[in-house]
């Protein structure tokens, strides 16, 4: 297996390691899966290709690193004031969402795909500078990659696009202003605390990113009908494990934030995070004009949203505001 991930990302790799162990543990070791970092059998970022092209078998890695093939993969992972991990799932598993999805890896990259872990509602990212207006983000030079990066660029930030491992330096040389990365675990991993003062929310970038474990084809219809069970419900198994994994430590992580680096929280406010929500409707509809399937996908996930908006109004966000 493929993944895109380095072993240092241990929630993230992890959920590679643990969709192996369980495959393991499940088939009496009769079926093995070894998962490798980023660069050993592939570049992070070329993972899709070398399963489509059945170099390895399979693979662990997200979706909206391929926009550049088809722009409909990004729905899959998240898409800038989309869906969080709760609703993403309802949509993929339940909505149709995933079914228009393995339709368009079949047919465009001869591979199968399945949700393999999410990281949850990420963070708005690290700024050196408050931001207390739009005027503040002209010219501010940030790194934040996809799509979230195109929506930025619309209200006059000047996008970065630097690899996770370099965040640091390139924010406390002052070679940019302002970067995100994942949540409070990994950024206080990363140490970006000590390069950044102000730690911005919400991550209306990356609402609920679902990861995905992608299967050549061919390599999949060869399985026996039980291990390509194992297989699905092992998928489902890790997407409902990174979520906890990832919200139990970046609760932890904030306090720790918080307590022991005395770090200040920010809203962004209301006028910017208005503004970025027109501007990734705009982003999102350009994408969706590009081709007619991309369009079948925005129209299934954004009726979705709209949807669910009204129930989770009623029922989860009604029930945080009534809890406090
Ligand atoms: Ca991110």
């Amino acid at each position: 297996m493929a993944t895109s991930w380095p072993i240092s990302l241990d929630t993230i790799h992890g959920g590679a390691t643990l969709f192996a162990e369980r495959i393991a543990a499940l088939t009496g070791d009769r079926f093995k899966i070894t998962p490798r970092a980023a660069g050993e059998i592939a570049p992070p970022l070329e993972v899709l290709n070398v399963v489509s092209q059945g170099g390895v078998p399979c693979g662990h890695t997200a979706g909206y690193y391929y926009v550049g093939k088809s722009p409909a993969v990004a729905f899959g992972t998240s898409v800038p004031f989309g869906l969080n991990a709760q609703q993403q799932n309802a949509w993929l598993y339940e909505g149709g969402g995933l079914k228009k999805l393995q339709e368009l890896y079949a047919r465009k990259f001869g591979v199968i795909q399945f949700p393999c872990g999410n990281t949850g509602t990420q963070m708005g990212g690290w700024f050196r500078k408050e931001i207390n207006s739009l005027s503040d983000l002209k010219g501010l030079k940030m790194r934040i990659p996809g799509l979230g990066g195109k929506v930025m660029g619309k209200l006059g930030v000047t996008v970065q696009t630097i690899p996770g491992s370099e965040i640091f330096s390139a924010l406390q040389t002052g070679a940019i202003d302002a970067a995100e990365w994942v949540g409070p675990y990994n950024d206080l991993a990363f140490g970006l605390f000590r390069a950044a003062k102000y730690y911005y929310y919400p991550g209306w970038q990356e609402p609920g990113p679902t990861l995905e474990c992608m299967i050549n084809q061919s390599a999949y219809e060869s399985l026996p009908d039980d291990l390509k069970v194992v297989v699905q419900q092992c998928c489902e198994a890790v997407n409902n494990h990174m979520l906890a994994e990832f919200s139990a430590r970046n609760q932890q992580a904030l306090k720790t934030l918080i307590d022991d680096h005395q770090v200040q929280l920010r809203r962004l406010p209301d006028t910017v995070l208005s503004t970025l929500n027109a501007a990734a409707d705009e982003v999102l509809a350009e994408m969706a004009m590009r081709d007619p399937f991309t369009k079948r996908v925005y129209d299934s996930q954004r009726l979705f949203r709209e949807q669910i908006r009204q129930w989770h109004g009623i029922s989860e966000v009604a029930f945080y505001q009534a809890r406090g």
